[in-house]
């Protein structure tokens, strides 16, 4: 059997400061990761592959040279195989034109039986990806998933909801998004650490996949980020003062005043 992970570079969201006094984003020094999402949907490759011998994991990226970094994190931590999707054809990309890119890559890749992705990317934010690839390669798709067993044949996936979850069943071949609480990611082991060096990274550019420039990167992205600005801060609290009473009503007052209550 055979699965690809689709994974994203991502900055660490978590490092990224506001600098108080500009009240811009701080991106310096802040390292690029493996996205968490991802780091949950190639866990439960592996684990597939762990419960199925035979099985096969392959990680595939769309994104500039420095994601090869990411990928050896990938097979350092299991994976078999890994692909760079890399061109300057592809840059300024939006959801639409990145799917369509991932899409040609999987087709390059030839057939798998299952294909995961993280529910979101932390940078961009938007959980577009997953199941825009599904679409393009006429995949069924099933986002959210909090568990999966898996017979060899079909999976029962549960799927999250606001207030609770759904049981879906899913024949292969079929795309799904995962959550971060389907799994615990594994660490990389040093064995494999040392064999991910070793390993070969194929990387492939528009003509590869067999894209035209006009159908990929800017070119292709019916959206356009016209302007990008840091959210003002929030204002400062305020304390309410007196008798417990005196600030149930005040907080009362307040929220009724605001249209909250
Ligand atoms: C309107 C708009 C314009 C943009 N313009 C630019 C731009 O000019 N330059 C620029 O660099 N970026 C740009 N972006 C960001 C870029 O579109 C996104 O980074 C990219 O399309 C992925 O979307 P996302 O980060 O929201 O991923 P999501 O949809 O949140 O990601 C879900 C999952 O899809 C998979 N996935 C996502 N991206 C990749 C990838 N590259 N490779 C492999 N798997 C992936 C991962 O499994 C991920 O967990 C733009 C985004 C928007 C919305």
């Amino acid at each position: 059997m055979k699965i690809l992970v689709c994974v994203k570079q991502v900055p660490d969201t978590n490092e990224v400061k506001i600098d108080p006094v500009k009240g811009t984003l701080i991106r310096e020094g802040v390292p690029s990761i493996l996205n968490p999402d991802d780091a949950n949907a190639l866990e439960a490759a592996l684990t597939i592959k762990d419960e199925n011998p035979g099985t096969t994991v392959a990680v595939m990226t769309m994104g500039p040279p420095q994601a090869s970094v990411m990928l050896r994190e990938c097979l350092a931590m299991g994976a078999d195989e890994a692909y760079l999707l890399s061109d300057r054809a592809f840059g300024g990309a939006d959801t639409c034109a990145t799917s369509t890119t991932i899409a040609a890559g999987i087709k390059k890749f030839g057939p798998v039986d299952i294909i995961f992705a993280g529910r979101q990317a932390i940078d961009g934010d938007t959980a577009q990806v997953g199941p825009q690839v599904a679409e393009r390669l006429g995949l069924p798709v099933v986002t959210y998933v909090q568990d999966i067993k898996f017979d060899g044949n079909k999976l029962v996936v549960q799927r999250q909801l606001e207030n609770g979850y759904e049981v879906v069943e899913a024949q292969v071949p079929c795309l799904l998004t995962v959550v971060k609480e389907l799994n615990e990611p594994r660490y990389m082991s040093i064995y494999r650490i040392v064999d991910a060096y070793k390993k070969e990274i194929t990387v492939w550019n528009h003509e590869d996949i067999s894209l035209d420039p006009k159908e990929c990167g800017l070119n292709a992205s019916p959206t356009q980020v016209f302007r990008s600005f840091t959210p003002p801060p929030k204002g400062k609290g305020e304390m309410l003062k007196g008798s417990v009473n005196e600030m149930a009503s005040s907080l009362i007052f307040k929220l009724k005043e605001k249209h909250v209550l």
